[in-house]
């Protein structure tokens, strides 16, 4: 590793990192505007100069686009509309539209209809979509506009000259798992651009650097997160009515504040979803046994039976909104999307979002081009169009939702209808702060769950049986998740003796539940008898990015693989 390392420079204009919806979106719409300033200029319509061709470069850490978008997402369409208008004829892969939808509590056998859903879970009009394939989709949309897209290359480092952002380097790859070089060590490359613009998804781990070498989260409230997991389920030919969305409250959570999706499509699928908040304080909470029992419910198995579950996923989502939301500019940078906080989590929608964010983004990359600016006030325009649009609409209206939910589902019920009708101001109106970050909530197990044993549920848990119930490590199989089994642990484990000799005894180890990939796991330590050691499965993660937000002691650092490595969500 210490071995002297010659790095190739290669020098782009717009250089985004990321290649999810928000990233491509932000690529995409400024080519677009692009070509049109330039027709413009030809035709003299638009006074000025044309723009010689941009150089705009995406680079994405999953194999190819979209492999790292789990599938199976509710679209509001405003994004797309302006993205690209004729998005039906350009082959925009819709599975359905939303017709029905409604919400329940379930109770443990049992079920009740609420007889208005609720304005959240109202989603007529909107769109179902595999968002690997929207994601696939856009990418190719991207490479007719001569954008460049280069996946398989993970960002892990920004470049600065001074405070001002200059691009990245991405990670070099062909180590060994001791970290020697192998036969095919690649160096990574430094891409040096005028404007980088932070697209990475839920808790960009160069962004969260970024932001805290610039100060850009200061004065924030802390970002917190939620994990969901989620199934393909395909059912047998005639079963499935496509275009229902269907929310659930209640069983099987017993702690914490989450709930269920359903969503119908075409082809007899189903997407059966759980997700939880993470500042839950039960040190157990596994998402992926809670999809297990919900498909015990006679409501669930009644839709699935007869079914076979073909894909699995996990990730994390930002549950902060608008007070988390970092400075959205600097020097040389911006940043878009998951890793903004920009997701409205009353409706658990964020794509439409992202995206718009996105085009703003573009547009004003489009005049600091023009401009030959690219200074934290020409860029600070981003943050005034974002200001003005809907992306601050959507997530002011529910900017102290996480605040107010995380007190506990049923207490903060009436709080939260206050807050649906006075547009978020509730009654106080003012900000909410956040005052926990996710990993310090967690309680002893005893103290969660009490004296008796909590593996009396285990008993409860549905036998796997490959088809319709899993076990995790058969689940993390349906990611098609890889990684090389010879490189280099990306996760960090500061103080394994912390596992060892605190955490198992005083919270049983909640890395070993919260993972939804089986990465994590207690098992007899050879040389202290008597005593378990934590072994990190890391080829099996799936890039939730739930260990860095909460293990109890922030014990854990997840960093980027080499680039190609995680799930290949499919096209399912
Ligand atoms: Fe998620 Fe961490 Fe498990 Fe990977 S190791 S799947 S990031 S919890």
């Amino acid at each position: 590793m210490s071995e002297e390392v010659v790095r190739e420079t290669m020098d782009v204009d717009v250089l985004i990192v990321g290649g999810g919806a928000a990233g491509l979106s932000t690529a995409l719409h400024l080519q677009n505007l692009i070509a049109r300033h330039n027709e413009g200029v030809a035709s003299g319509a638009v006074k000025g100069e044309a723009i010689p061709d941009q150089m705009i470069v995406v680079i994405e850490k999953a194999s190819e686009i979209g492999a790292h978008s789990l599938s199976g997402a509710v679209l509001n369409p405003i994004a797309l509309r302006e993205l690209l208008p004729n998005y039906k004829e350009d082959g925009c892969p819709i599975e359905c539209e939303v017709t029905y939808d409604a919400a329940y509590f379930l109770a443990q056998n049992s079920k009740v209809k609420f007889p208005v859903t609720p304005p959240p879970f109202q989603n007529e009009g909107n769109y179902l979509i595999s968002l690997a394939k929207f994601n696939r989709w856009l990418g190719k949309k991207c490479e007719e506009r001569g954008i460049n897209i280069f996946p398989g290359f993970a960002a892990v480092e920004a470049l600065y000259d001074g405070n001002k952002v200059v691009g990245v380097r991405t990670g070099d790859k062909g180590f060994d798992k001791h970290g020697n070089r192998k036969g095919n060590f690649e160096p990574g490359m430094l891409l040096k651009s005028k404007i980088t613009v932070f697209a990475e998804g839920t808790r960009g781990s160069l962004f969260q650097k970024v932001a805290a070498k610039l100060g850009l989260t200061e004065g924030k409230n802390p970002d917190v997160y939620e994990l969901g997991v989620k199934e393909i389920i395909q059912c047998p030919a005639g079963t499935v009515t496509p275009g229902r969305v269907i929310h659930t409250l209640g069983f099987p959570m017993k702690k914490g504040v989450g709930g269920t999706f359903i969503y119908t499509l075409p082809n007899d699928q189903i997407i059966l979803g759980m997700v939880g908040y993470l500042d839950t304080t039960d040190p157990l909470f596994d998402p992926h046994r809670l999809l297990q029992q919900l498909k015990t419910h006679p409501f669930i198995y009644d839709m699935i039976k007869g079914g076979k579950v073909v894909a699995y996923g996990g990730k994390s989502l930002p549950a902060g909104g608008w007070y988390s939301m970092p400075k959205l500019y600097h020097d040389g940078c911006m940043v878009v999307g998951d890793s903004a906080s920009m997701v409205d989590v009353k409706k658990l929608k964020g794509i439409h979002l992202g995206m718009k964010a996105g085009m703003l983004a573009a547009e004003t990359a489009l005049e600091a081009i023009k401009a030959g600016d690219f200074s934290a006030a020409k860029l600070s325009a981003y943050e005034t169009k974002v200001n003005a649009s809907y992306v601050k609409k959507d997530l002011w209206a529910t900017r102290n939702f996480h605040q107010t939910i995380s007190k506990g589902m049923y207490v903060s019920a009436p709080f939260l209808a206050l807050q649906e009708i006075t547009g978020g101001r509730g009654i106080l109106g003012g900000e909410m702060p956040i005052e926990h970050k996710d990993y310090e909530t967690t309680e002893a197990v005893l103290d969660a769950w009490g004296p008796r044993p909590w593996e009396e549920d285990e008993n409860k848990l549905p036998k796997p049986d490959g088809v319709l119930f899993f076990d995790k490590l058969s689940s993390v199989y349906l990611t098609g998740t890889m990684h090389d089994e010879d490189s280099p642990n990306h996760l960090l484990v500061a103080n394994t003796s912390v596992c060892r000799d605190v955490c198992h005894e005083k919270y049983q180890s909640p890395c070993n539940h919260f993972c939804p990939a089986n990465v994590y796991e207690m098992v007899p330590d050879s040389e202290i008898p008597g005593k378990k050691r934590l072994q990190v499965n890391y080829t099996n993660c799936i890039h939730c990015k739930t260990c860095d937000i909460k293990c109890p002691f922030d014990n854990i650092d997840w960093t980027t693989p080499e680039g190609g490595g995680g799930p290949q969500y499919k096209e399912t």
